[in-house]
């Protein structure tokens, strides 16, 4: 990646794929199943989303990796020409509390009960079928609080199954498309585990960073502490990406310590449940208060929910439960936080990224 501009730590790039570039820093939606959820392909470009994210774990149960490469590939099958990044299934696997061993892991499908068994080489296999730009490898995610022992042979355990998805993804690597991959970081909140997790990380070699298991319950300071540990030792021309996180504040928190791309579910998750995101904090669309509110969710916000209708409108078809609200809000909260981090680089670029941050922090204190 190239990076254009810093200030402190924080960082505004362009990162460059076999399919194109997008600008950092920046959030990816996640289309979990193949969708964003109740949202389209559509909508994402409407927003200004570059890249979505898909987990490869539900597509490998349904419909299948074969069936999506059947269908001409991720961006066929999802109609979407902006990039596209897959997960390796590791956290989705790893929450379910399978049996992990040094080959691999095996769970029980969510969908039926079948046994399903993942390698370091078969997820590389499953998401190539699948077709995103960016691969990411398969590594081990300790539920915290872990004990050190814990934690410890998740980090070998992710150093070792690293190597070996480099050198089958290498093997596999003779198309023309090249897919990127991305190594994990892990080492729970412990920064000396971080830190020896980070440098074995780059020492495979990837062509970006992902730092994994952490914005999983616990606290705020001990995420950023764990982090500040990882990112000094990730190179400075490749993306470093902070998986699972995507509340306003941590975001801005996490770009002021070397951060450059995201994803969550949560902003859409907090629409369907009536909470929407503001530069003044958030608001519960629930409240009796937005009944006869005629305003729109945010003023000043040019996003197609706010261009038209009405928190009170929204407000009723979220309360009598008609799909469009969940849309509706859903296309508002990802433009909030698309256009947050459209903020936050052009902050970094003219220097007052710091005062962004604050006003930020400010905010969501006040309001949350
Ligand atoms: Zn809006």
């Amino acid at each position: 990646m190239e990076v254009v501009a810093t200030e402190g730590a924080a960082r505004a790039g362009t990162v460059r794929t076999a399919r194109g570039s997008y600008a950092t820093p920046a959030f990816m939606p996640v289309g979990t199943r193949g969708a964003v959820k109740a949202l389209d392909s559509v909508d994402l470009g409407a927003l200004g989303a570059e890249v979505v994210l898909a987990n490869t774990y539900h597509l490998m149960l349904r419909p299948g990796v074969g069936t999506v490469a059947r269908l001409g590939g991720l961006h066929r099958f999802t109609g979407w020409d902006g990039h596209t990044l897959t997960d390796s299934g590791g956290y989705q696997v790893h929450s379910l509390g399978p049996s992990v061993d040094d080959d691999g892991v095996t769970f029980a499908s969510v969908y039926d009960g079948d046994r399903v068994r993942l390698t370091p080489e078969s997820v590389v296999e499953a998401q190539g079928l699948i077709g995103a730009d960016i691969q990411m490898v398969l590594d081990v995610c300790a539920t915290l609080p872990a004990s050190p022992d814990v934690l410890r042979v998740a980090v070998e355990r992710t150093a070792a199954w690293a190597g070996r998805a480099r050198r089958h993804h290498d093997r596999l690597e003779a198309r023309p498309e090249a897919q990127a991959l991305f190594g994990i970081v892990q080492g729970g909140t412990d920064p000396v585990l971080r830190a020896e997790s980070a440098q074995r990380t780059v020492a495979v070699g990837f062509d970006g960073y992902g730092i994994g298991g952490l914005s999983v319950g616990e606290p705020r300071p001990a995420m950023l502490e764990a982090l500040a540990a990882t990112v000094p030792h990730l190179p400075a021309d490749r993306p470093r990406y902070l998986m699972g996180v995507g509340d306003p504040v941590g975001l801005l928190e996490a770009v002021a310590l070397g951060v450059d791309q995201f994803d969550c579910v949560a902003p859409t998750r907090m629409a369907r449940h009536g909470t929407v995101l503001t530069r003044h904090g958030k608001i519960n669309l629930r409240n009796a208060v937005h009944a006869e509110d005629d305003s729109p969710l945010e003023d000043g916000c040019g996003c197609l929910a706010c261009s038209r209708w009405s928190r009170g409108y929204l407000r009723h078809l979220l309360g009598v439960g008609e799909p469009t609200a969940w849309r509706l809000v859903s296309i508002h909260n990802l433009a909030f936080v698309l256009r947050l981090m459209s903020e936050a680089r052009a902050a970094i670029v003219e220097g007052r990224f710091s005062a962004l941050r604050a006003s930020t922090s400010e905010a969501w204190a006040t309001r949350a």
